[in-house]
């Protein structure tokens, strides 16, 4: 690899001749910044980042033990490896740079080799430490998913069971009493339940494959307002018992080709959340927006209780924890919409939420065509 292409130094001294014999070393090598003094150093570290800096100790203004302290208290320079250059090796000189914060030095006069051996010893621990940190944030991340999807688990399953529980015990209390009108209704009932749970179910084990890095994308051309049906047809039950309206706007026969297990995940999401926050005679719409040649805007609305403005920005990260119960105390994993986002994006569309606290809630999505 290139060396040269990938990394920059800032070359730190007052001397103009050490600065041009350093800069000839390095120049095939890196890409390079100079500073003749302490001041224009901090200035070039904060506005180019470089990735190493050669710092002279013995300056007029600032030395380099100062600059060095000034860029180790800022956030935006502190993780750059400092080399001081210096004509003393003097053990106390020695052991003030590394008290200052620097890496490493190199006694002047300095051989070619040598200069360069401790510059790539320093990038590569740098590289080194910048991987470590990226495999943390992303153990971390990944971590904090399992976590939720595990809460899910615990808790998506048990609102579809209790309504299958509640049903199957009215059966076993008087069976014999219902009417075969009412036995009809309680087994339709009990069936959407299943429905419900094993679909549920499913879901959790294709986020599962998720996690694991399985995810299976499988678009083909499905009709969106079936998919809207079918997800309308699985959450009335609630929607009834808190006498709230679901309407499917979507025109029939909109053909459309996504991922059909995902897209209904994403429905079942955004319109148990419109069922779940809305109040007893709300109303729960699903239309689309046509007008961009690019991609179908799904819009899936709400009258209910809304979002508040800092709420709206962390709603679709992982670290917001957003969560609040559903005006009827219905449970929440603040998972649901983390899930949407990741499926649509899986479908390279965006999906945001315009609400205002109160009067309810749109939560969009695209679906390039
Ligand atoms: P869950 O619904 O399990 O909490 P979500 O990720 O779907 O998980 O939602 C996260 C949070 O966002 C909810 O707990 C709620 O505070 C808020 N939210 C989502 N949808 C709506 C909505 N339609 N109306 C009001 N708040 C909502």
């Amino acid at each position: 690899m290139n060396d040269r292409i990938k990394y920059s130094v800032l070359v730190v001294d007052d001397n103009p001749t050490n600065l041009k014999l350093v800069a000839n070393v390095l120049n095939s090598h890196y890409k390079l910044f100079i500073a003749d003094n302490g001041e224009k150093a901090i200035q070039i570290a904060l506005s180019k980042s470089p990735d190493l800096i050669l710092l002279d100790v013995m300056m007029p203004g600032l030395s380099g033990y100062e600059v060095c302290h000034v860029l180790k208290q800022n956030d935006k320079t502190k993780e750059i490896p400092i080399i001081f250059l210096t004509a003393k090796t003097d053990e106390n000189d020695i052991e003030m740079a590394f008290d200052a914060g620097g890496s490493d030095y190199i006694s002047k006069p300095f051989k070619t080799k040598e200069v360069l051996a401790r510059i790539r010893t320093q990038l590569e621990l740098q590289g080194a430490k910048r991987k470590l940190e990226k495999q943390n944030e992303e153990l971390k991340e990944l971590i904090a998913n399992r976590d939720k999807f595990f809460s899910i688990i615990a808790n998506d399953l048990r609102s579809p069971f209790s309504g299958f529980l509640n049903m199957t015990e009215l059966m076993a209390n008087g069976l014999a009493e219902f009417s075969q009108d009412t036995l009809n209704e309680i087994g339709r009932e009990i069936h959407v339940s299943a429905v419900n749970i094993f679909k549920l179910i499913e879901n959790l084990l294709d986020w599962a494959r998720m996690q694991r890095g399985h995810i299976i994308f499988e678009p083909t051309e499905n009709d969106l307002y079936k998919i809207v049906d079918d997800t309308i047809q699985s959450l009335m039950p609630r929607a009834n018992h808190k006498q709230i309206q679901l309407i499917n706007a979507v025109p029939q026969n909109c053909i459309l080709k996504f991922d059909e297990k995902m897209i209904f995940s994403v429905f079942r999401n955004l319109l148990s959340n419109g069922v779940k926050f809305s109040y007893k005679g709300g109303m729960v719409s699903v239309s689309l927006d046509t007008s961009n040649e690019k991609e179908i805007i799904i819009i899936v609305s709400d009258n209910g209780k809304g979002i508040s403005k800092s709420d709206i920005e962390k709603i679709f990260k992982i670290e917001g924890n957003v969560k609040s119960k559903g005006t009827d105390g219905e449970p929440s994993t603040g998972l649901g919409l983390l899930l949407c986002k990741e499926f649509v994006e899986k479908h390279n569309g965006r999906i945001w939420v315009e609400s205002e606290l109160n009067r309810g809630s749109k939560f969009f999505f695209s679906i390039p065509r």
